[in-house]
């Protein structure tokens, strides 16, 4: 393909994405292919010669769109929202034309450069405390990483080696494979499952703690489970809390597991990768208070933050506690302009970088920190008017608080009910649904997630559970 071409296809394909978004209503979110669908219309071998454009591009619709799972679907309300605008894409094609991988400033200055600018900025619109960004002056900065998974291990893998170093100062005999063995993490009952693989990764104890009956991970229980531990002998060393946990979007209490963190040489990282977005405007930032106890914080802008994936804001409030821990430093990485700007290399786990600040800037810009509250703030909108569509149904309850863009909701009638109406919408095929449990009680998650649902998609959505309880249920649900 040369430039004319280029050129030619690009427009196409720019045409055919259109296209795509603005008509996702009419494709059913979730699609009907079975596991092996796609080998069989496959031929067994890469092409010998070039093939023409034509044939690849009609293949998109023959091949890959039945097997798609439409996230972008207004009709699409799993898990929680992967983010997508036109204004990412863009600098997502431009990000790929530049192609330079950024894990030093020499590598790519203007991609650390930018890196540097717009995580404050961004930083400053969540109102963070000024010590965790760049332009305090201080030791703290923010960093993209790929997910909110990646950040917790760097969080915990880095207050591992921290941990283990300052042990040995006092004790340089220590072997830290004992002091290892004694490390012992916590996060709540409700954290995400890539916590646990944090644990798992880091070879270190995770303990699961007990939330309320709001599903917050509170003071007391943490401060019981320390004693506990440090009673056996055991070092608490890490705790993740969640603000916005995916089961039921609910909130850890940072206010009372922060001081508790501080007093026992704890390191607390927040995990926001949902929620964070919403801290944009200012009737949701005091969720976020407690936030100056953490040593990381972290949020997804590709969840609720019209940026496409990957990206996953980090910051610290002292960025030597992630490159030190991580610092390995062979002749072909340095240069000569080395500690007056990041090296972004030594605050992540892989090397190579993609130009990610690039669509988190178009974001900011052509949306307008205006823009995005406003975009919160619709989808918080419509998860309350299905809210009130299903209080008004006395067959169903709310099971968790509706704060932000999710509603959990069951029918009032035993788990097996409700496994089999969740199971009659996905099969159904208008309408994808995932189910949580809490408590041993299972529910199904209502999440507002593509950018085009509209207060029409939501009654849509209604419609069709209704006449799925109607049809499988009639007025008897048990
Ligand atoms: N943490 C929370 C609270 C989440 O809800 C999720 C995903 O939904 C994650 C972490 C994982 O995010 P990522 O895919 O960016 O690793």
């Amino acid at each position: 393909m040369d430039a004319t071409e280029f050129r030619k296809r690009g427009k196409e394909m720019i045409d055919y994405v259109a296209d795509y978004l603005e008509n996702l209503r009419e494709r059913k979110p979730f699609p009907d292919v079975v596991p092996g669908y796609l080998r069989q219309m496959m031929p067994d071998e890469a092409p010998e010669n070039p093939e023409k454009w034509e044939e690849l591009f009609s293949d998109i619709e023959r091949v890959i769109m039945p097997g798609v799972t439409h996230w972008q679907s207004p009709h699409f309300h799993a898990y929680y929202p992967a983010a997508n605008s036109y204004p990412a894409i863009i600098a997502d094609i431009l990000s790929d034309a530049i192609g330079a991988m950024g894990f030093t400033w020499a590598s790519n200055p203007a991609c650390t450069e930018l890196e540097v600018v717009i995580l404050d900025w961004l930083g400053k619109m969540l109102d963070l405390p000024p010590n965790f960004l760049f332009s305090s002056g201080g030791t703290g900065g923010g960093v993209i990483q790929s997910t909110a998974s990646e950040a917790t291990v760097v969080a915990m893998l880095s207050a591992r080696t921290m941990f283990i170093r300052k042990m040995k100062e006092d004790n340089p005999e220590q072997e830290d494979t004992a002091i290892l063995s004694k490390l012992v993490a916590y996060c709540s009952d409700q954290a995400h499952s890539s916590v646990e693989r944090a644990g798992q990764i880091s070879m270190v104890k995770m303990q699961k703690l007990e939330t309320d009956e709001k599903s917050a991970l509170r003071g007391s229980t943490l401060s019981e489970a320390i004693e506990r531990d440090q009673a056996n002998g055991l070092l608490p060393f890490f705790v993740c809390a969640t603000l916005g946990t995916t089961p039921s979007c609910a909130f850890d209490n940072i206010r009372e597991l922060g001081p508790l963190c501080e007093k026992n040489g704890i390191w607390m990282h927040v995990d926001a990768a949902y929620a964070g977005s919403a801290f944009i405007c200012p009737e949701f930032r005091p969720l976020l208070n407690g936030v100056e106890y953490a040593v990381s914080f972290n949020f997804n802008p590709h969840k609720w933050m019209n940026v496409n994936f990957d990206c996953s804001a980090m910051w610290v409030k002292d960025s030597h506690l992630i490159s030190d821990a991580f610092d390995v430093d062979p002749l072909y990485l340095r240069h000569e302009n080395q500690g007056k700007m990041p090296d972004y290399r030594h605050w992540h786990i892989p090397l190579g970088r993609r130009f990610r600040s690039l669509k988190l800037w178009f974001v900011l810009r052509l949306f307008g920190q205006k823009g995005l509250q406003d975009y919160i703030r619709k989808d918080v909108q419509l998860a309350h008017e299905f809210e009130s569509l299903v209080r008004a149904d006395d067959r169903f309850e709310i099971v968790a608080e509706v704060i932000m863009g999710l509603v959990c909701f069951r029918l009032k009638g035993s788990n097996k009910a409700n496994e089999n109406l969740l199971k009659a919408i996905n099969d159904d095929g208008r309408l994808h649904m995932v189910p949580s449990k809490i408590k041993e009680v299972y529910f199904i998650r209502f999440a507002i997630c593509a950018a085009r649902t509209s207060a029409r998609d939501i009654h849509f959505a209604w419609k069709v559970i209704k006449e799925l309880t109607e049809l499988n249920f009639g007025t008897k649900i048990n």
